[in-house]
Parts: structure tokens; sequence; C-alpha cells
């Protein structure tokens, strides 16, 4: 599958990496991150034809027909080596590492790429990350390596860093409510050092908002209420629906809360991928970075947006298993604007 098969969905991306061939500057190591194991593969597999190919067009198009490009589409390009977790495990172990290493260190045919793609690469044990990490230091003449993962935080910081990353999530969600309820502008002032009375603003005004949701819900519910129901003179059969009642608008009001923390969990992931270095115009998404503030100029560094991520997830844990919502927010806010 050429690369072009991928242009509509990715423009930004594949126009990068097109021109980077043109200008005969494929990187040496890619981070694909995303959320479907096997569309990356493909992708993956995709980039590899096109940087492989001896007969790119000027804009860097895999020309089809070269011999590379041939193998490739034939999947049987002998230079393309790929590990993956083994199937009962869900483990790339260190020895599988080992030999992959092998071959991708053994000699190609004159002018041509050899391609190394680890499928899973959250599936790494740290042994194997390790292993791994020397081949990303120095990686053998001619190699290009793509590491494919779901969850880019299960791999070491080191590893991260070594690589270009890019985002191709498939399920992309909409952010409009927390965009337009101004979410994002209150997390933008979430940073390391700001200090406990920023830290509990912050917390105040998503508490507000989480009240506002509360609203929403009940008119919601108040609305696809049926109107019959008034004229039940029953009072245990009254009392019943006003239960049930209460319990739609509580479904209902968790349900749009989730979506908000989505959207936090969301801000705080693509942080960290700026602050993994992360060129914006290749970002999930930036259409949410509107009200980042300084966050582009000033990034925190990649332990802190790591740590800070560690800090919402704890937050959305707490939520669901009914911790005071005004508290693990207090909680959240203030451990991520600690001085220290
Ligand atoms: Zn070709």
């Amino acid at each position: 599958m050429p690369l072009t098969e991928f242009e509509a969905q990715y423009p930004r991306i594949c126009r990068a990496l097109r021109q980077a061939k043109a200008a005969d500057r494929t990187g040496q190591a890619y981070l694909l991150i995303g959320d479907d194991a096997d569309f990356l593969e493909k992708f993956s597999l995709a980039w590899a034809q096109t940087a492989a190919c001896v007969g790119a067009s000027e804009d860097g198009q895999a020309c089809g027909e070269c011999q590379p490009c041939q193998l490739f589409q034939k999947q049987a390009y002998p230079e393309c080596f790929v590990i993956r977790p083994q199937s009962k495990s869900r483990l790339i172990t260190v020895d599988a590492m080992r030999q992959f290493d092998h071959d991708i260190s053994l000699a190609a045919l004159p002018g041509r790429l050899k391609v190394g793609i680890v499928v899973e690469a959250e599936c790494l044990g740290d042994e194997a990350q390790n292993a791994f990490l020397k081949t990303l230091e120095e990686p053998p003449r001619g190699t290009m390596l793509l590491l494919l993962t779901v969850n880019a935080r299960r791999l070491l910081p080191t590893i991260r860093s070594r690589c270009q990353c890019m985002s191709l999530l498939r399920n992309r969600q909409d952010y409009s409510l927390a965009q337009q309820e101004g979410l994002f502008a209150i997390l933008a002032n979430l940073r390391r050092q700001a200090g406990v009375k920023v830290g509990l603003q912050a917390a105040g005004r998503i508490s507000q908002l989480f009240g506002k949701l509360h609203d929403l819900a009940e008119k919601q519910a108040e609305a696809e209420r049926d109107p019959r129901w008034d004229d039940i003179e029953n009072a245990q059969l009254k009392k019943q629906l006003a239960e049930e009642q209460e319990a739609r608008v509580e479904a209902e009001y968790v349900r749009l809360r989730d979506s908000l923390i989505d959207a936090m969990l969301a801000w705080f992931l693509q942080r960290f991928l700026i602050a993994n270095g992360m060129a914006v115009e290749l970002l999930p998404h930036p259409e949410i970075l509107a009200e980042a503030g300084d966050l582009l100029e000033n990034p925190p560094s990649p332990w802190e947006a790591e740590q800070d991520i560690r800090e919402v997830e704890e937050f959305a844990r707490c939520v669901k298993s009914y911790v005071e919502e005004r508290l693990a927010l207090d909680a959240m806010c203030l451990s991520i604007t600690e001085k220290r």
C-alpha cells in the first residue's frame, strides 16, 4: 500500500515524510504513536516502501515500479525485518530483540535501505528496551527503524527522545464541549512551580465547570421526561419515577464529565508529546492549543509532563471510584503546581 493511500487522512504527516524523502533526509528512527496497532503497521510499511524506493518522484512519492517498490508490494522485501510480541505472553523478549538487532546489522545489497519495524513496541520489557537502546544510539548504516506503539508512555524516555514522533490517531475525539467551556485555558495554567494559589484557582474553575455540566444534565433529562408522569397519583409510583429521573440525570452528568476528563487527558498527553519534541503540525489535536499560553515556548521537561499525566490519570481513577470530586480536583491541581 503506497503512502498516497494515507494522504487524505494525514496530509501534514505524509507531506513532511515525502519532503524528507525528496530532500534525501529521511530519519533513522521514527516512533509512530496511534490507537490501532494494525493501522500503524500498514502505515509503517507504506512509509518504508517510500523511503526504500529508488525511483521516487520529485515530491517524494514512491514510484511503484522500481525493484524495492515491487518487493514491498509483494510483501517480500528481504531487508525489512519485523519484530512483534509473542502471541501468548504479549511480550517482546530480550532474546528476540537481540536476534532482531543481529538481523538488521547484517549487510544489505548496495544501495538498499534496511528497515527494522518494532510492532507494538510497548510490549518491550525494560531489558529488551535497554538492548534496543544501543541499536538506536548507533544504528547500523543504511537502516531505518520504525517503532509502533499504542502506548508511548510505556517506552523509556531515552528511546522516545531518539526517535522522530508521529501521531496517527484514528479515533479522533471531538473536544468542542471542553473547548467551548474554556477547559484548556484553565489547564494551561497548571504547571510546575506555579504554586498553591494557581492550583486551587484552577481546581475551583474546573469544579464550577462540572457544576455547569450537572445543570446541563438536569435540563436534558427534564426535556426527555414523559409529561404523562405529572398525572400519576399513586404515591409509590411517583416516588419510583422521581428516583429513576434522578438516576438519569446522574448518568448523563457522568457521561458529560467523562468527556471532559478525556479532554483533560488529551491535553496532558499532547503536552507530553510537545515536551518530547513533536512538531506542532504533527500533533493529534493542534486545535486545542489555541489557549495554550506559552506552552510551546516553555514546555515542561518530558519527565515532568509524564508525571503530570499520572496525576490526571489518578484523578480520573479517584472520580470513578467515587472519591469526592472537589477533593480529587484539589489534589490533582496541587500536585501539578507544587513548588519543589
Ligand atoms: Zn520505487
